[in-house]
């Protein structure tokens, strides 16, 4: 008799999981691996943030008990959140505007949202940049979307086609569902501008499209408040919105999943009838979420000193990614490559689409243990001092070859 899974095909492997197992199989003591998406610090190391150790020490002392949460989450963490993201003086906060569930990590709050969007219009179609995280397109297709793109990076300007994505949006029904990387675009760092965003808002407004910002490093880029321009814009057009937000990067909290999905509505009873809704979503997922991550999350910022030793050690990862993008423009440059690459200095958060093809990408790891991502993405946080040097060697000699 035949097995109830005889004819289950193998899954195609995640990519990034892939490249991290060759990586960990290689034997050279000079490989790098500049294909994951998380920060290690000066040392190479995942970092452990002092805010948190303290959150944590206090919470060890307290002992508390482990009940159940309400579906939607810890309340005040959530709040919390809510003045992250709206900012502690927004109106649509003081006017009961805003619903937000706490969340296992980014990713889980996309797919409650998906849910729930499905709910509300199954017919919709999802936009997504071209390229973007490559679970947005699996996450919304598993909850039922079609999925497709919008023309977002152009590769001869390393930058954003601007003018593409306007002409494309403004062509598209209402009640299209728009993903949008509210700052630090995962893969290609490249940004809208506060001016274009501007012009986005404008277009979901008139197009009726329904914007969903997926906020997965607020801090990454230029600041806490300056990178959730993208948030604040929305809440001034008055529209209806969806917000992921993530603290798995801006907390070093990764496997802890600490996320949030915060739904803009037209008033207080709506955020109540939606509200209700989404608990349903929650409840026949996973009933409610873990407790530890988000109480230690809303520990540190409902504290004024460990939120200021947060946002001290926010700004730190901040900036030492921003002088490895410096270093390694530099360094290119010092050893004799005349291509510009001045545009990994403009990229933001922790990634760089290098324009490097998939065959040199291939020489990079093959001859010089250096691990990136076919599509040319490097990760600028797996850089530091004790292997900048030997990058940018490695990148220069392949642009020189
Ligand atoms: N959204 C984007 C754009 C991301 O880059 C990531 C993580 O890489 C996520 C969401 C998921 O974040 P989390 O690990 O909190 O689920």
């Amino acid at each position: 008799s035949s097995s109830l899974f005889a004819g289950v095909a193998l899954a195609p492997r995640d990519p990034i999981l892939g490249l991290n197992e060759a990586f960990n199989a290689d034997t050279r003591a000079t490989k790098v691996n500049l294909g994951v998406g998380v920060y290690f610090d000066a040392n190479g190391k995942l970092p452990l943030l002092a805010a948190v150790k303290e959150a944590e020490k206090a919470r060890l002392a307290a002992q508390p008990p482990r009940g159940y949460q309400p579906i939607e989450g810890n309340g005040a963490y959530n709040q919390a959140v809510q003045k992250l993201l709206f900012g502690a003086d927004s109106e649509l906060l003081a006017a009961g505007r805003v619903v937000t569930a706490q969340a296992l990590g980014g990713t889980g709050a996309l797919k409650i949202g998906a849910d729930f969007l499905k709910g509300l219009n199954a017919d919709a179609k999802v936009y997504i940049s071209d390229p973007s995280w490559e679970n947005h397109r699996a996450l919304f297709e598993a909850a039922g979307f079609v999925v497709e793109n919008y023309p977002y990076y152009d590769a001869a300007t390393r930058g954003v086609d601007f003018a593409a994505m306007k002409v494309f949006l403004a062509g598209l029904p209402a009640g299209s569902v728009i993903v949008l990387h509210a700052c630090c675009h995962n893969p290609t760092g490249a940004d809208l501008s506060d001016e274009e965003w501007g012009e986005v808002v404008e277009l979901c407004r008139e197009r009726g499209l329904v914007p969903f910002l997926d906020m997965a490093y607020q801090g990454f880029a230029e600041g806490i408040s300056e990178d959730a321009v993208a948030v604040r814009l929305f809440s001034a057009s008055g529209l209806q919105f969806f917000v992921s937000s993530s603290f798995s990067k801006s907390f070093s909290m990764y496997g802890e999943r600490v996320g949030a999905l915060s739904i803009v509505t037209a008033d207080r009873d709506e955020s109540a009838r939606v509200l209700s809704q989404v608990k349903r979503v929650i409840r026949t997922n996973y009933s409610n979420p873990p407790i530890h991550g988000a109480a230690v999350v809303g520990a540190v910022l409902a504290s004024s000193e460990l939120c200021a030793m947060w946002e001290e050690e926010l700004a730190g990862m901040r900036l030492r990614i921003r002088a490895m993008r410096e270093g390694l423009v530099g360094a290119l440059k010092e050893k004799g490559v005349a291509q510009d690459f001045s545009f990994v200095t403009r990229q933001r958060g922790m990634f760089s689409y290098t324009g490097l093809a998939a065959a040199q990408v291939d020489v990079l790891r093959g001859e010089f243990g250096i691990y990136a991502v076919s599509t040319g993405r490097i990760c600028l946080a797996a850089l530091n001092e004790g292997n900048l040097g030997y990058v940018a060697d490695a990148i220069a000699s392949i642009v020189k070859a």
